[in-house]
């Protein structure tokens, strides 16, 4: 298939995953639109797919109202918090160790300065978590305030290019919360000691999700996985995070659809890097406990594609046969550069399991966390199609080296 013709499927796959579906948060029925449309696509291309499901949970809000000595504050609910109405004294906190000491029985208690400057990791998140984090998760368990207030400030490394960013954002942690800027919550630090009212309208919703592995060669003793997480974040099309890299992984399908190597490939859609439990990664491993072993290299397609820019990868932990052939193949593609290492998406989960990973991004990906990540500002627009096909173009060309090679 030409690549002009490439270009135009990935054009329409995209507007399909972003602009049809407005949303792709887990739990939700974009999500679930999206899975089910990746599943039917890689099927057409001749893969066998399945969709191994979770349990989740869906959220929905109508806003928060906050009142401290007759005047309104603005505040937002935390994603995935439990709502409230509360009127209580206000409590403020600044760092771990004034937490430590402090009686919040029966408060609502503000967190602003040192104790809110970065988004704390959920506590039931497997990955990564901060002993820093525990320990104000757990401190603020114990002592129990009837609602939580976090003034945050612009963190675009932890919290993408959100501002005021949600300091608790966990579906497993069940003290109502709510957010506000630095200023707000300077204006309402005044106000310590005195009853203060807060109603968040917030609510949890049961939901389910799946992700979807598409296979050939399902008989074959060493396979390739190739990923990219299909979930976005609340509030956001998440064009670049990540349907770049969904689309990218149904281009290769199609370039596949007459594979018949001796190689394993498994096409995956994770659902779940950008939810707090991380769900999608977690089934994964559990599903392929004993089979992890068996994968020669793991690929992790993120915010690829990004109009401005070459795309970048980075190798990890690969044997000296696949880096090269790593090299070799991208070395014959202009707009891929070998670039920086970066540790905050799904190839972390291969890379912790001792499974050599290549990861695959835009160059300008500080650029993009800084200023579109996780926001409504995440549009299609910014996505370089004829970039996913020169991706898709190169990932079938390697998978066809290291099928010849028996890599
Ligand atoms: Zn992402």
């Amino acid at each position: 298939m030409a690549s002009s013709q490439l270009a135009e499927k990935a054009e329409r796959y995209l507007e399909r995953l972003c602009v049809e579906i407005p949303s792709r948060r887990v739990g939700s029925d974009g999500n679930r639109a999206a899975t089910d449309f990746f599943a039917e696509t890689t099927a057409s291309f001749s893969f066998r797919t399945e969709c191994p499901e979770f349990e989740c949970i869906d959220w929905a809000q109508e806003g928060a109202r906050l009142t401290a000595g007759g005047e309104p504050f603005d505040a937002s609910p935390s994603p995935y918090a439990l709502g409230c109405d509360v009127s209580a004294p206000l409590a403020v906190i600044s760092t771990t160790d004034e937490l430590e000491a402090a009686e919040l029985a029966g408060a609502i208690v503000l967190l602003r300065g040192e104790i809110a400057r970065e988004q704390l990791m959920p506590k039931n998140f497997p990955f990564y978590n901060p002993d820093e984090h525990r320990r104000i998760i757990s401190l603020l368990e114990l002592k129990a305030p009837r609602a939580i207030i976090a003034a945050t400030t612009r963190n675009p490394e932890l919290a993408g290019a959100v501002y005021p960013f949600p300091l608790i954002e966990d579906g497993d942690f069940d003290i109502p919360s709510v957010y506000m800027t630095e200023d707000e919550g300077r204006r309402l630090a005044s106000h310590a000691g005195e009853v203060v009212a807060l109603e968040s309208r917030a609510r949890r919703i049961p939901a389910s999700g799946c992700n979807v592995v598409a296979q050939k060669a399902t008989s074959a003793p060493r396979r390739i996985v190739l990923c990219a997480h299909i979930d976005s974040k609340l509030g956001t099309p998440g064009a670049l995070d990540n349907a770049a890299g969904v689309v990218a992984l149904l281009l290769l399908a199609k370039l596949l659809e007459n594979y018949d190597g001796q190689l394993g490939i498994e096409i995956v859609a994770i659902n779940g890097e950008d939810y707090y439990a991380a769900s999608g990664e977690k089934l994964y491993l559990e599903q392929n406990q004993g089979t992890l072993v068996d994968i020669a290299l793991s690929i992790n397609l993120d915010a690829l594609g990004y109009r401005q820019g070459p795309t970048a990868y980075s190798l990890y932990d690969c044997p000296d046969a696949i880096a090269a052939a790593v090299r070799s193949t991208f070395g014959g593609y202009a707009d891929l550069r070998e670039g920086e290492p970066w540790y905050q998406s799904d190839h972390m989960v291969f890379v912790q399991n001792q499974v050599p990973a290549l990861a695959i991004t835009s160059e300008g990906l500080m650029e993009i966390e800084t200023a579109v990540a996780h926001t409504p500002k995440d549009r299609p627009e910014l996505v370089n199609c004829a970039k996913l096909v020169t991706t898709a173009s190169a990932l079938r060309d390697l998978v066809c080296l290291m099928e010849s090679q028996a890599i």
